[in-house]
């Protein structure tokens, strides 16, 4: 008999995603439970997002404080919560200021706006390029969209916003044939995420830094995926010494409540006046309180440190695997792709009876962004069961 939520849900929900036949119904650390009781390490944490794992005390004592304050009461006025995030940000970070969006697509769209504007007021016309890289992905809104160069994404969605240009990543020479006076922005994650986990290298951020410069171009950084601490570092770029002139976040800012944010210079936000970007729900008090407890927890030292360890301990302990389907183990801190030579789907579907939550990235590699919570005996747990499914599927 098909449960009674499945049920609901194949009848009322719009089919755009292929769940595994269980419901979840509650969680603890790296656990996740289902309606039958049966427990799931959790190597996906919500696509990136709980970066605190579930029930923590804190994040549910700081959710329960701040929902006994103003939740919500728009842009139009003054809050000290949203004021205080943007505050600790700025002091974590390159940038002078930040706006609040409740989505990494959203974030990345005011990006492109922002860029758009700068571009404007420069007086060089034409200058409506955005140059993106192959294997990206930047959200699934139509701006986003179009610096998403996924032919199952954007297909049946034509036209998507004009003047997207597409360049090889980690490829210096395609950087150069595609940005020039023409480009108003260029957009790139320091560590790709959906794409297949693959890091940007400090020669390539270089170089698109030094071509923006060149040309007068808006550098965006979308750390929505690889920022806040997944990488071991608190932000991802900061390790190649370079740094952009916007930075988007979004998935683990607020431990898993929605939130979106793009980080920015004076340089850029000076080109903003109001009424050239809005967003009715974003950056409300409820949400920014809770994402500034998160933000002072990710980004303790020890926390940090606790995750490029775990995550050196996970790389190594996959590379262990004695499997001819590995093919690579890549990535940084907590934020890992194990390629397979064959298409992983089979691999996550037998992790569910393993009790393993698992997510690919691409078609053949398969993504661990657990909580970053995740421990060393999590680890040796996982390692174990991708063993015996991997041996099973030789
Ligand atoms: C998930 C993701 C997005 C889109 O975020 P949403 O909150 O799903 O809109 C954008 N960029 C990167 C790098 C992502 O991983």
């Amino acid at each position: 008999m098909v449960h009674p939520i499945i049920e609901l849900e194949n009848t009322h929900i719009v089919q755009s995603y292929k769940r595994p036949p269980f419901v979840l119904v509650g969680g603890e650390g790296m656990t996740l439970y289902d309606n039958s009781g049966k427990a799931y390490d959790d190597w996906v944490a919500g696509i990136a997002v709980n970066a605190l794992g579930y029930s923590d005390p804190g994040l549910t004592a700081e959710i329960q404080k701040a929902a006994t304050g103003l939740i919500h009461t728009s842009n139009l006025y003054y809050t000290a919560p949203q004021a205080e995030l943007a505050t600790a940000l700025c002091a974590k970070s390159f940038a002078d200021r930040v706006f609040f969006t409740n989505s990494g697509t959203e974030a990345n769209e005011g990006a492109i706006k922002f860029a758009r504007k700068v571009a404007a007021d420069s007086g060089v016309p034409g200058k409506t390029q955005i140059v993106h890289f192959s294997h990206a992905f930047h959200g699934r809104t139509m701006g986003s969209l179009a610096l998403t160069p996924k032919e199952k994404y954007q297909k049946a969605f034509q036209p998507l916003m004009p003047d997207a240009v597409l360049a090889e990543f980690n490829d210096i020479a395609s950087a150069e044939a595609a940005i020039s006076a023409k480009t108003c922005a260029v957009f790139v994650e320091p560590v790709q995420g959906e794409g297949g986990i693959y890091d940007a290298s400090p020669e390539f951020l270089a170089t698109l830094r030094r071509l923006c410069d060149q040309y007068g171009a808006v550098l965006v950084f979308d750390e929505v995926q690889c920022g806040m601490g997944r990488t071991g570092d608190l932000w991802a770029h900061t390790q190649s010494g370079i740094t952009p002139d916007i930075m988007t976040l979004a998935k683990p800012l607020a431990g898993g409540l929605p939130i979106g944010a793009i980080l920015t210079t004076e340089a850029v936000a000076s080109h903003i006046h109001p009424g050239d970007h809005g967003s009715t729900f974003a950056g409300n008090p409820f949400v920014t309180g809770v994402a500034k407890y998160v933000l002072d927890r990710i980004s303790q030292p020890e926390f940090l440190a606790q995750v490029t360890e775990t995550g050196e301990y996970l790389k190594d302990r996959l590379s262990e695997i004695n499997s001819p389907l590995v093919k690579e183990v890549r990535g940084r801190g907590l934020m890992v792709g194990l390629e397979l030579t064959k298409d992983v789907s089979s691999v996550v579907e037998a992790g569910y009876e393993q009790g393993l939550l698992m997510v690919s990235a691409g078609v053949n590699t398969i993504r661990f962004v657990p909580p970053l919570i995740a421990t060393k005996q999590h680890v040796d747990r996982l390692v174990e069961r991708l063993t015996t499914i991997l041996a099973e599927q030789v």
